[in-house]
C-alpha cells in the first residue's frame, strides 16, 4: 500500500456494484465518512478500472453482468495485493471457503449496514498495515502480545512465558505466521495434524480453546484469535478498536 500524507486520510474504494440503490447510497454513505469511491458497474468495468487506477480496498459485489465478483477477483488478485471485501446477497450461495482461496480478504452479506460496513473496511486496512509492519525473522516471530522463539521452542506472553504442547506451539505458529488472514479448518488441520488427525473433528477446536485460555484477557471474548464462522480461525496482532 503506497505511504500517503499523514494528513491525508481519504481512502481509494473501487466499488464494484450493479444496483443502483446501493450505488447511490454507497457513494453518499462512504464519502461522507472520509473515502473516494469510484464505482464499476459491472465485472469488465471493474478489472479495465482496476488496471487504470490505484485503489486502496475493492468492494466487489458477487453477482455483476458480463464477469461474475469471483473472477474479477481472481484477475485482480493475478496482478495485484489490494484488500478485497466481497458482498453477496441475502440467500445467495456462497462457497467462502472458495472465496478466501482466491484471495478475498473478507466478506459481507446484503442487506448490511453502513457502519458495519465501514467497520470492516477498516478492519481489513489495519490488518494490512499491521501484517505489512511485522519484521520477519527466521527464528522469532513477534506479534502483538505473543513473542514465539521458533529454535528454542518457547512462547511468551506479555513477557511471560507460556507452555505449549507440540501441536499447540505448531498451531499458534501457524496463525501468526498470517497474521489477518482467515485459515480454514481445513488448512489447519492439513498443516498441523496432516494423516495424523483422526476421527474427532472437535480436536482443533479443543487445541483452540486451550490457546485461548493462555493468550487472551477473556478467552470467552477472543480478541486475538477470532473465529471466523463456518470457516476457520484468523490471529490478529491488534485488538480491534471500539
Ligand atoms: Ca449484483
Amino acid at each position: 500500500m503506497p505511504k500517503k500524507h499523514s494528513n491525508d486520510k481519504r481512502v481509494n474504494i473501487l466499488l464494484v456494484e450493479d444496483e443502483e440503490s446501493f450505488v447511490d447510497a454507497l457513494t453518499i454513505g462512504l464519502d461522507r465518512e472520509g473515502f473516494d469511491v469510484a464505482v464499476a458497474r459491472d465485472g469488465q468495468q471493474a478489472v479495465a478500472l482496476f488496471a487504470k487506477e490505484t485503489f486502496d480496498i475493492v468492494l466487489l459485489d458477487l453477482m455483476l453482468p458480463k464477469m461474475s465478483g469471483l473472477d474479477v477477483c481472481r484477475q485482480i488478485r493475478a496482478s495485484s495485493e489490494v484488500p478485497i471485501i466481497i458482498v453477496s446477497a441475502k440467500g445467495e450461495e456462497v462457497d467462502m471457503v472458495l472465496m478466501l482461496e482466491i484471495g478475498a480478504d473478507d466478506y459481507v452479506t446484503k442487506p448490511y449496514r453502513l457502519r458495519e460496513l465501514v467497520a470492516r473496511i477498516r478492519a481489513v486496512l489495519r490488518r494490512r498495515e499491521t501484517h505489512e509492519s511485522v519484521p520477519t525473522s527466521d527464528d522469532e516471530i513477534e506479534l502483538g502480545p505473543i513473542r514465539m522463539d521458533i529454535d528454542a521452542r518457547r512462547c511468551f506472553v506479555n513477557g511471560e512465558e507460556i507452555k505449549l504442547r507440540k501441536k499447540e506451539f505448531a498451531l499458534l505458529r501457524l496463525l501468526l505466521e498470517n497474521p489477518g488472514r482467515v485459515l480454514t479448518r481445513e488448512v489447519l488441520i492439513d498443516r498441523i495434524w496432516g494423516s495424523d488427525y483422526v476421527g474427532d473433528t472437535k480436536t482443533l477446536d479443543v487445541h483452540i480453546k486451550r490457546l485461548r485460555t493462555l493468550i487472551e484477557d477473556s478467552p470467552k471474548n477472543p480478541e486475538h484469535i477470532t473465529t471466523v464462522r463456518g470457516v476457520g480461525y484468523r490471529y490478529e496482532a491488534t485488538k480491534p478498536s471500539a
